[in-house]
């Protein structure tokens, strides 16, 4: 059997995760980057926090993979999944936890302003508007909270009404009417 690193060293034509961390770099291509875990303009990678710096470094040390060359390989290996069916999902589990009362729904509704600030805090923080904090936040992490927005919004009208397909289908259709109208 082959291990984890000397497979990944096969495909990378010869290169070990160790020859990466040794070098500080990324393990070079088709699997990685090979790019130097410093940018040559001096620029690291910002971490939200010390926690997920030293999650990355410790997969970097296993795998030889800089943090965004593993984010690329997570991204990759979530499969997609069919939008209403698993909100449907999101739905019974959050019923099994939860209930689903009046107050719950509330927290289901309020849930989607959370994730709206943080669509807010990530294109702020794509931007380095904020001297003191600088550039924290990749164009990637605007989409995935964008796309987060959606699911509990989603996630909220499955909890709110019995056939959400229908009803966001109908209201979509009533919006594009509206919408030609007004471009006509
Ligand atoms: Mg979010
Ligand atoms: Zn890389």
């Amino acid at each position: 059997m082959t291990s984890i690193p000397e497979a990944l060293a096969a495909l990378s034509g010869g290169d070990l995760p160790a020859d990466a961390v040794r070098e500080e770099r990324c393990l070079k291509p088709p699997i990685g980057c090979g790019k130097p875990l410093i940018s040559e303009n001096g620029e690291a990678r910002v971490f939200w926090n010390e926690d997920e710096a030293r999650q990355y470094e410790t997969e970097w040390r296993i795998t030889g993979l800089c943090p965004d060359c593993q984010d690329s390989v997570e991204d990759d290996a979530a499969e997609p999944a069919d939008m209403w069916p698993t909100i449907r999902d999101f739905v019974a589990w959050l019923d099994d936890a939860n209930g689903r009362d009046e107050h719950e729904k509330t927290l289901r509704i309020l849930k989607i302003t959370e994730e709206a600030g943080e669509v807010a805090q990530a294109w702020i923080g794509m931007t380095g508007q904020n001297p003191r904090k600088g550039v924290t936040h990749t164009r990637e992490d605007v989409a995935d909270e964008l796309c987060d927005v959606a699911i509990t919004a989603l996630t909220a009208l499955a909890s709110v009404v019995d056939n959400p397909e229908q009803v966001f289908a109908a209201h979509l259709g009533r919006v594009q009417t509206r919408v030609r109208e007004a471009t006509a």
